[in-house]
């Protein structure tokens, strides 16, 4: 199964939320079944990045959006928690702060956007500029309306640089996001991550929805793709964003770098001792 082609939103085309199945798990009956893949995808991923970390030549940029408790949190920690700090990073985008908010709205994106050799993960992103702010109104339409066609414009520039981006939509239904709400609750080592805010824009969904779905079909791109991965199921959330995190780095042409040094020379000039002691041994 090509994960990237089955959960990819065609650009130019219309997802209508409510008609996906948000606890979809593919062949895999459950989390045990799909464990030794998942380990295998794992190892796959840290070799992967060894490779565009030493080839030096592109870049990754995963963007996680979805609504509150939809587990943008979770997967940055069990998908690239298998990652070597050295070359990645995870980014969260927060309100904006005093500098940031007297910046274009692009501005805090592009900063944080990885070098050459890197994969970063940005945990929520520049979409919010047409999401919570378009939904609460933040800025006047005339403006955040303008922004989808910006925020094309900038991905294809970092596109046109070396960077390949994915966007992932992280899908539950209002119903499993209330759930997770009541767990939370209910474990004292995560009551710390909700607040009323979270009830108050839950008041939002149906508006978040359509902010979602007018996202989802017009910055669907060619080179700069969504997916919308259903998440109720968080083993599977992890299994489908590894597998076409997988696959995209797979189908770059990466090669470790050839040596600096002549190899031959280098053994010859400093290891020479070493070699006459093995050719008597
Ligand atoms: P969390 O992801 O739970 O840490 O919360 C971050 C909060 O910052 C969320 O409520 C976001 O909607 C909010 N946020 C992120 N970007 C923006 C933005 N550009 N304008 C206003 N609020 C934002
Ligand atoms: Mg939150």
């Amino acid at each position: 199964m090509n994960y990237s082609k089955l959960f990819a939103v065609k650009p130019g085309s219309r997802v209508q939320l409510a008609g996906v199945k948000s606890g979809f798990t593919g062949k895999h009956e459950n989390k045990t079944a799909a464990t030794a893949e998942m380990q295998r995808d794992d190892r796959r991923l840290a070799d992967l990045q060894y490779l565009l970390y030493a080839d030096h030549q592109r870049s990754l940029l995963v963007c996680l959006q979805g609504m509150d408790a939809s587990g943008k949190d979770g997967t940055v920690r069990h998908v690239f928690g298998a990652l070597d700090p050295q070359g990645a990073r995870a980014h969260s985008f927060k309100v904006p702060s005093q500098e940031e908010a007297d910046h274009d709205f692009l501005w805090r994106a592009h900063v944080h956007a990885p070098a050459k050799g890197e994969i970063v993960i940005f945990n929520r992103s520049h979409y919010e500029d047409v999401l919570i702010v378009r939904v609460h109104d933040l800025v006047p339409e005339s403006v955040w309306s303008k922004r989808y066609e910006l925020i094309n414009e900038f991905e294809r520039n970092l596109t046109l640089a070396g960077t390949t981006i994915l966007k992932f939509y992280l899908h539950i239904t209002e119903k499993e996001q209330l759930r997770r709400f009541e767990k939370r609750l209910d474990d004292p080592t995560r009551q710390w991550k909700i607040s009323e805010a979270d009830y108050t824009e839950r008041g939002y969904f149906p508006e978040y929805v359509k902010a979602y779905e007018d996202v989802l079909a017009k910055t669907s791109t060619a080179y700069a793709p969504w997916f919308v991965i259903p998440s109720k199921r968080k083993w599977f959330r992890n299994l489908a964003v590894s597998k076409i995190v997988v696959e995209t780095l797979k189908s770059f042409d990466m090669k470790v770098p050839p040596p600096t040094v002549d190899v031959d020379e280098i053994r010859r000039k400093f290891h020479a001792d070493e070699a006459k002691e093995k050719s008597s041994a």
